[in-house]
């Protein structure tokens, strides 16, 4: 959503790290230009104006005691990088529990702002950690919200308490009320209690959130909002400010791509910090908030915090102790490995997601959104089509072999070819990396790679390994060049 301000701040930071000397006028420009990014991208006029004054003082304040050269530069992106923290609402907030359970999670917020998909995202992140969730259908209102709830409570295995059949039937208060004696009754450690919105703020909505809000006394009210739906977004924030009031903020549809900055202006706004973000329809996509991870992408150096958390997640201990054993042991890397790291991969989500966390993303937009998902796809299924013979001993892929294969997984032949030259070179980087010692833990770790392809030297471990023949390519026309070779 914050690629073209992206771009733009980008471009204004790499001409100010080509400036020699900084002066005081370079200042001058860079403020008007960052402002007119801002602007753009319909960040709130109030909130780009302040944040300029600021970075202007403090960028100026602090000149006369830069270096010269690129530093000086880094020292002012450094300043615009603290002040946009802090405008994204400084650092994170977590939610706070009950001391007494069930915490109580209330969702408030216009119709369609994605409020029952937000109840099933924050059900699943809870689940996960180890909590007891029950979602609460007090969405009475909009048509088969309840039936939403229900297959969205299903579908992340989390019950959901809906005695009223919704759709205009039935009192959200009561629901809210029972729910909660239900779960105190069930030892259920939280209840989300998912509320009906309207099309746009009205009195008859307040109300009833407020009347919700004060039968169950929430632990945390979320203001659910759309960021699509642009400076709409910050006032219907400050009215549900005023009437209902809220803790922290959600800001949903981060997938968009809208400017999206008027929603960057809610936490500075309303003083309340953003606590969570959906960038999806599906159930995963949903994140922490984290200030200083936004910011960071939002000037273009990425959000590889973000990638090395869900690598860590997708590649789960077990297998990650698998590898590490095998590695150690001086054995090939195979594409039965091969397989299991696709498969990783997969449940780390969409690729162009993933490719949209690196630094300097803005700058590929192009190229990551014509990535084709589908690659991961046809990979998966080629090396599915191989018995465990083959995916163990690639070598043994004749003409035949592949024929068979590419029937199977409904490819043609030369994609068999090609995905198995690939592999060789995979396989032979592998060996290179274990004989020279490996890439260091941190960057393996972060890569999603089992802690031993990242630990120091191996050549202990490698004495140990079988000494290897020089092998013959399984690729037909290849070993035939071998031989004539
Ligand atoms: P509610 O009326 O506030 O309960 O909104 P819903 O949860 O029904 O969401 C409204 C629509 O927005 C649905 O079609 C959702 O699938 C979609 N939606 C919700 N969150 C996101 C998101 O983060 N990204 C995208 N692209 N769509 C979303």
């Amino acid at each position: 959503m914050f690629d073209s301000l992206s771009t733009k701040l980008t471009g204004v930071f790499s001409s100010l790290r080509s400036r020699g000397k900084i002066n005081s006028s370079d200042i001058e420009n860079t403020c008007a230009d960052i402002r007119s990014a801002l602007l753009e991208s319909d960040v709130a006029l109030s909130v780009v104006d302040s944040f300029i004054d600021l970075i202007r003082e403090k960028a100026l304040a602090a000149l006369p005691n830069l270096q010269s050269g690129s530093n000086q530069a880094q020292a002012i992106f450094e300043i615009i990088n603290v002040e946009l923290i802090e405008i994204l609402g400084g650092a994170a907030r977590r939610i706070r529990f009950a001391k007494n359970p069930p915490t109580v999670i209330m969702l408030a917020g216009l119709q369609g702002a994605g409020k029952t998909t937000l109840a099933g995202k924050l059900a699943k992140f809870y689940l996960d950690q180890g909590d007891t969730p029950l979602l609460v259908a007090s969405d009475l209102q909009r048509p088969n919200a309840v039936t939403q709830l229900q297959v969205v409570g299903e579908s992340v295995g989390v019950p959901v308490f809906a005695p009223e059949p919704g759709n205009g039937v039935g009192d959200p208060v009561k629901v809210a009320e029972q729910a909660l004696v239900f779960a105190k009754s069930k030892l259920y450690n939280m209840i989300i209690v998912d509320t009906a919105g309207r099309l746009g703020v009205d009195q008859e909505l307040m109300q009833q959130a407020i009347d919700i809000r004060n039968a169950v006394k929430p632990d945390e009210i979320l203001f659910v909002v759309d960021a699509m739906i642009g400076q709409d977004s910050v006032r219907t924030a400050q009215a549900f400010q005023e009437g209902v009031g809220f803790d922290g903020v959600v800001l949903t549809k981060l997938d968009g791509d809208a400017r999206g900055g008027a929603a960057l202006s809610i936490a500075k706004l309303t003083g309340l910090p953003i606590m969570f973000s959906s960038n999806g329809e599906k159930l995963t996509d949903f994140d922490i908030f984290y200030p200083e991870r936004m910011a960071s992408r939002i000037l273009g150096m990425g959000d590889v915090a973000t990638l090395a958390e869900q690598a860590k997640k997708a590649l789960d201990t077990e297998s990650s102790a698998k590898m590490e054993e095998k590695f150690a042991r001086g054995d090939d890397f195979t594409l039965e490995d091969f397989l299991e790291q696709l498969e990783a991969m997969s449940k780390m989500g969409s690729m162009s997601k993933l490719l949209g966390m690196l630094p300097g993303a803005g700058a590929m937009k192009k190229q990551i959104e014509n990535f084709d998902e589908s690659e991961i796809v046809r990979t998966k299924s080629i090396v599915q089509s191989m018995t465990p013979l083959e995916r163990q001993d690639p070598k043994v892929l004749n003409g035949s072999r592949r024929a068979r294969i590419a029937l199977g997984a409904g490819r043609k032949v030369q994609d068999v070819n090609s995905l198995v030259d690939k592999f060789s070179a995979a396989q032979k980087m592998m060996r290179q990396m274990r004989n020279s010692g490996g890439m260091p833990p941190a960057m393996a770790q972060s890569m999603g790679m089992p802690a031993g392809m990242g630990a120091g030297p191996i050549s202990s471990r490698k004495s140990q390994a079988p000494a290897k023949k020089k092998s013959k390519s399984g690729n037909p026309a290849k070993r035939a060049a071998e031989e004539r070779g």
